[in-house]
């Protein structure tokens, strides 16, 4: 996912001000940090990150000349739309944000994983939705001993 954080910072990193001769590279970390905050706020909590390209360009405009301020809007809601898409693309696809493919949680017969996919709402594939549901009850009946 830093991929989109890392790009945006390195489109933008030329025209970052910096203000402080004794810490020469304060506001450089400051963007670079308010990039992955905002793309990895998109990774994890996508469906309630509300306008996330205006969110992170509020967050580091304060770092770039007035005459840059164009430019960097561009660049923020291009890459936040790109990662976005991939997030996107991402949920039906079995695959989780980190790449990984995701698997049914349930063990076959053999002991290895079920390699099928799972459904989201419980992490289990078709057929293995039974355990799910023994899971619950499970759970439940472990609350009422408790
Ligand atoms: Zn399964």
């Amino acid at each position: 996912m830093y991929t989109f954080s890392r790009a945006i910072y390195r489109e933008l990193c030329a025209e970052i001000v910096e203000d402080s001769v004794e810490q020469p590279h304060a506001n450089h970390e400051r963007v670079l940090r308010a990039c992955e905050a905002a793309v990895e706020r998109l990774a994890t909590d996508r469906h309630y990150f509300a306008r996330p390209a205006r969110s992170l360009f509020a967050d580091i405009r304060i770092y770039f000349p007035l005459t840059a301020q164009g430019r960097v809007w561009r660049v923020v809601e291009r890459y936040m739309t790109f990662a976005d898409e991939f997030l996107r693309n991402q949920e039906p696809s079995g695959f989780d944000i980190n790449g990984n493919p995701v698997q049914c949680r349930a063990s076959t017969r053999k002991g290895t994983q079920c390699q099928r996919t799972p459904l989201p709402h419980n992490g289990y594939c078709p057929s293995h939705q039974h355990l799910a549901e023994t899971e619950e009850l499970h759970e439940y009946e472990q609350l009422e001993a408790a």
